[in-house]
């Protein structure tokens, strides 16, 4: 079989070196004669790789250790019920930045537990898709957070400053761009990121929470979302997902023997920029998001010729490039290039497209 290059949204390509080592040691896992997910997660040899994984994820991000690291089941959307449940007490405000699908899926969640004040910063620039600088968001004096989206998934933008807000809480949904370059941790109350883009396999939901945070959840808040109860637990208050766990556990292994962030960082850069320029120099395809709020990670593409959309997905499933369909919401087209995606992969999408453009344009 030619090789095959996967552009999912979520869940997504995984390092093919990782996939190889959980081949490996599948049936027989640190010599006990039994796979990582028949064992108890109470056992000697699991805590140790949970320790083992927190480490590598906290010398990969650079976490402070005023920060707890939780390993959680119910990926982004449990977490935009979470967020509010934990952090709002008996306050009911908290200022929501809406710039894409997810942002705006977090507020609807959030309407049931509090009074989310949206910021919309959806804009145009230059007749293109872009949001608005944070110096131009319009926080309110008084709200408990901020919550906002740095990638978002589906639209394919993405705001790439770190937050400077002063003395307020900030929480993020990083889970489309998490690892995929170095982030300061501390400007963040809470980061939040499911694991099935650049993490590991669905079943892991990553949260990063400054231990000041933790604490004032409600009374009614379900125990397994609770921070606090997480924390006091070592992330095993009920059954981990323990597969996802461990796999996630090899791909920040795999991460730290790249380089870190600032290599993956890089990496995925060039990618972008190999992608969006092939698009911009082409009259066949088009991206419309503005400059700089491009995604990294998720980049959408439109065929000027919207009828040859099911006959590019064709040909490019059997040219080996998969899951290149666009989500509903912007249509067309969409590459996810995440960390395991070699530029390798956004090369060879880059030759189809130029070969399918030359032949249909
Ligand atoms: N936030 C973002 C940015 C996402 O991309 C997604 C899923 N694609 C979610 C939240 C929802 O995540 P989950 O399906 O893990 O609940």
């Amino acid at each position: 079989m030619n090789q095959v290059f996967n552009f999912s949204s979520g869940p997504a390509m995984l390092p093919a070196e990782v996939l190889r080592r959980a081949e490996q040691e599948l049936v027989n896992w640190r010599g006990l004669g039994t796979s990582v997910m028949e064992i108890s997660h109470r056992s000697k040899e699991f805590i140790d790789m949970a320790d083992e994984s927190e480490r590598d994820l906290r010398e990969l991000l650079s976490i402070p250790d005023n920060y707890k690291v939780l390993f959680a089941h119910g990926g982004g959307r449990a977490q935009f019920a979470a967020v509010p449940l934990n952090l709002l007490g008996a306050s009911r405000s908290a200022d929501y930045i809406d710039g894409g699908y997810w942002a705006h899926s977090a507020i609807d969640e959030a309407k049931k537990y509090c009074d989310p004040r949206v910021i919309d910063i959806k804009t145009r620039i230059d007749g293109l898709r872009g949001l608005k600088p944070m110096s131009e968001w319009d926080l309110s004096p008084d709200s408990t957070y901020v919550h906002y989206c740095p990638n978002e998934t589906i639209d394919g933008v993405a705001i790439d400053e770190m937050p400077a807000f002063a003395d307020r809480t900030v929480v993020a949904d990083y889970s489309s761009t998490l690892l995929s370059r170095p982030i300061d941790v501390s400007r963040y109350g809470v980061i939040y990121a499911g694991a099935q883009k650049n993490i590991g396999p669905a079943g892991l939901t990553l949260i990063i929470v400054r231990e000041d945070l933790i604490g004032s959840a409600r009374q009614e808040l379900p125990s397994i979302l609770d921070y606090q109860v997480l924390a006091k637990h070592d992330s095993m208050f009920n059954t981990p997902p323990t597969f996802a766990w461990y796999l996630s556990g090899l791909v920040f292994k795999w991460l730290l023997a790249q380089g870190g962030l600032v290599e993956m960082g890089k990496r995925n850069q060039a990618k972008a920029d190999y992608l969006y320029n092939a698009i911009d120099q082409s009259d066949f395809y088009r991206n419309d998001v503005a400059p700089a709020n491009r995604s990294r990670m998720n980049v959408p593409f439109l065929l000027a010729d919207e009828t040859l959309n099911a006959l590019f997905l064709e040909e490019s499933l059997a040219a080996g490039l998969h899951a290149l369909k666009g989500h509903r919401v912007v249509g067309g087209m969409r590459a996810s290039i995440y960390n395991a995606m070699p530029l390798a992969g956004v090369q060879a999408l880059v030759d189809f497209m130029q070969d399918f453009a030359r032949r249909h344009g």
